[in-house]
């Protein structure tokens, strides 16, 4: 498998605090990759960094071998790198196949697009997606009336509607309803392996990540603490202490 994304020795301070300190990490085309650590550790800013959120003090970001430490989240939407967000961002008055056609513009036209009508094959591949997570008989509700794990489902599938080479996801289970986690898992796995999409997930589940993720990177006090399969993260003394650390 060749090197999808490759993050070199990344530093990012905010004023005195040091969020992440030479975080290397690499992902290969077509795996599930897996980023956990305690509450605090550094892997929101992470995806920042990658995502291009906000500037980064050292080391550098490359993508498909090209470097995107530099580039702002727009650019690097469109290059086919994307994440979504510990809190979701759905527009609630709107229905969900209007909020996969807004996700299709803002990445690809700008918000000038926004004006113009919505064509037919976009109308098309939203219903598909909202099928392939499950929500095809809600597709004209309003968002806001979906339960907060159908609106992650929704937001995945407004991610998908960009054909993404890489989605970073934050804590896709959070706040889900347990007995809705299997299904979600289940559309994560079949988005890898249907779709082609390459997958970082945060979670702090650890039964999901164990499950979910071919390698695993452990972040504790924003440095990369341990990594390797699941098997061998799980059994790490340094990530059990971490964990029992801030317990
Ligand atoms: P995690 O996602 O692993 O819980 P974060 O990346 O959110 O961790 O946070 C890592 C550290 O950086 C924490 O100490 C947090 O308080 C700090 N931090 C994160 N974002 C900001 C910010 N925008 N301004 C100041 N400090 C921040
Ligand atoms: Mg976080």
């Amino acid at each position: 498998m060749s090197v999808l994304l490759d993050v070199q020795n990344v530093t990012k301070r905010f004023g005195g605090v040091v969020a992440n300190e030479e975080v290397s990490l690499t992902v290969k085309r077509g795996e599930i990759a897996g980023l956990i650590g305690p509450n605090g550790s550094g892997k929101t800013t992470l995806f920042g960094s990658i995502a291009g959120a906000h500037a980064v003090d050292g080391g550098d970001i490359l993508f498909e071998g090209r470097s995107i430490r530099h580039l702002r989240s727009a650019p690097i939407a469109r290059r086919g790198l994307l994440r979504t967000y510990q809190q979701t961002r759905i527009y609630d008055d709107m229905t969900c196949t209007e909020n996969m056609a807004i996700s299709a513009r803002e990445a690809q036209g700008g918000l000038l697009s926004l004006l113009r009508p919505v064509p037919r094959a976009t109308n098309a591949r939203a219903g598909d997606l909202l099928g392939f997570v499950g929500l095809y008989e809600k597709r004209d509700d309003r968002a806001g009336s979906l339960s907060f794990g159908q609106q992650k489902l929704l937001e995945f599938a407004m991610a998908l509607m960009n054909e993404p080479k890489l989605l970073l996801l934050d804590e896709p289970t959070a706040g889900i309803n347990p007995t809705l986690i299997n299904g979600l898992i289940d559309r994560l796995r079949r988005a890898n392996t249907e779709l082609g999409v390459t997958l970082l997930v945060i979670e702090h589940n650890m039964r999901v990540i164990m499950n979910l993720a071919h390698r695993i990177t452990c972040l504790a006090h924003g440095r990369v603490l341990a990594e390797g399969v699941p098997e061998e993260v799980r059994n790490d003394k340094r990530v059990l202490d971490a964990y029992l650390g801030v317990a």
